[in-house]
């Protein structure tokens, strides 16, 4: 069984949201892919309402809505998403959102997804945006540390800064990371030993396999996510842990 913790619609399927998730969802189950989590984004063109509606039609797929931290009826928004339109996380995009991890009125939404019971799955990814816009590990850290009730999802590890978010991850409890987009973009570099690495240390615990999609086809990340991870040793044992055991704990997907 294979969950694929982190994806996206594709906007340019036919351009809707429902021409997107019938394509996600046939390359994923071409893949194999029991499951998988599709990450609302407000810089794409449909609202959550849509994505909602969309990704319904496939028991397959479930959701993690995008809203803006700085936006006054943002709790609201996120409750209506998680009671109304099914959603079963939060997704915040400091990068693309142009928000600080350290302002009080993000310590407050991620506090509220905390008491709403659902996860906060967060980009962690340093690009050189992000990197100008003053990206640091301690940050994100921080921010798990105020918020003790709220689990986290930092997303694609960190990048090259996984070895700091591995450190961090490992004093805060509340912390799983997913692998998306690092452990291919960074291939035939030392990252990816790092990366390899870092879950190792971390006994592959708290760590979630995912594509990024539409970054590449479905098929196409999980068989050279799947080739990479073996080439550097990892087991079969270590493998299922990240590919299913860790996300089905998580996600409580216990019918599967
Ligand atoms: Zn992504």
């Amino acid at each position: 069984m294979i969950i694929d913790a982190h994806l996206h619609l594709d906007v340019h399927v036919d351009g809707t949201a429902a021409g997107a998730a019938a394509e996600l969802d046939k390359q994923l189950a071409e893949a194999g892919i029991s499951r998988a989590i599709v990450l609302h984004l407000q810089t794409q063109p449909w609202t959550s309402k849509e994505v909602a509606d969309a990704i319904a039609e496939y028991p397959r797929l479930h959701g993690f809505i995008n809203v803006h931290p700085y936006h006054s009826a943002c709790e609201s928004e996120l409750k209506e998403g998680i009671e109304t339109l099914n959603y079963i996380g939060l997704k915040l995009h400091p990068r693309l959102q142009e928000f600080a991890i350290d302002d009080n009125r993000t310590i407050q939404l991620v506090r509220k997804a905390g008491e709403m019971n659902i996860p906060v799955l967060i980009d962690a990814f340093p690009d050189g945006t992000h990197l100008m816009q003053g990206f640091s590990p301690v940050k994100y850290a921080m921010l798990a540390r105020e918020c003790p009730g709220t689990n986290f999802i930092w997303a694609h590890m960190g990048g090259h800064y996984v070895l700091d978010f591995m450190m961090l991850a490992k004093r805060l409890p509340n912390v799983w990371m997913d692998l998306s987009y690092s452990l291919l973009y960074y291939q035939n570099s030392a990252v990816t030993d790092n990366l390899v690495y870092a879950m190792r240390s971390m006994k592959f615990e708290h760590i979630f396999y995912g594509s990024d999609y539409p970054d590449r086809p479905i098929a196409e990340s999980l068989n050279s996510s799947v080739k990479i991870l073996q080439e550097k040793g990892v087991g079969d044992d270590e493998l299922n842990k990240i590919m299913s055991k860790n996300a089905v704990n998580f996600f409580k997907w216990n019918d599967l």
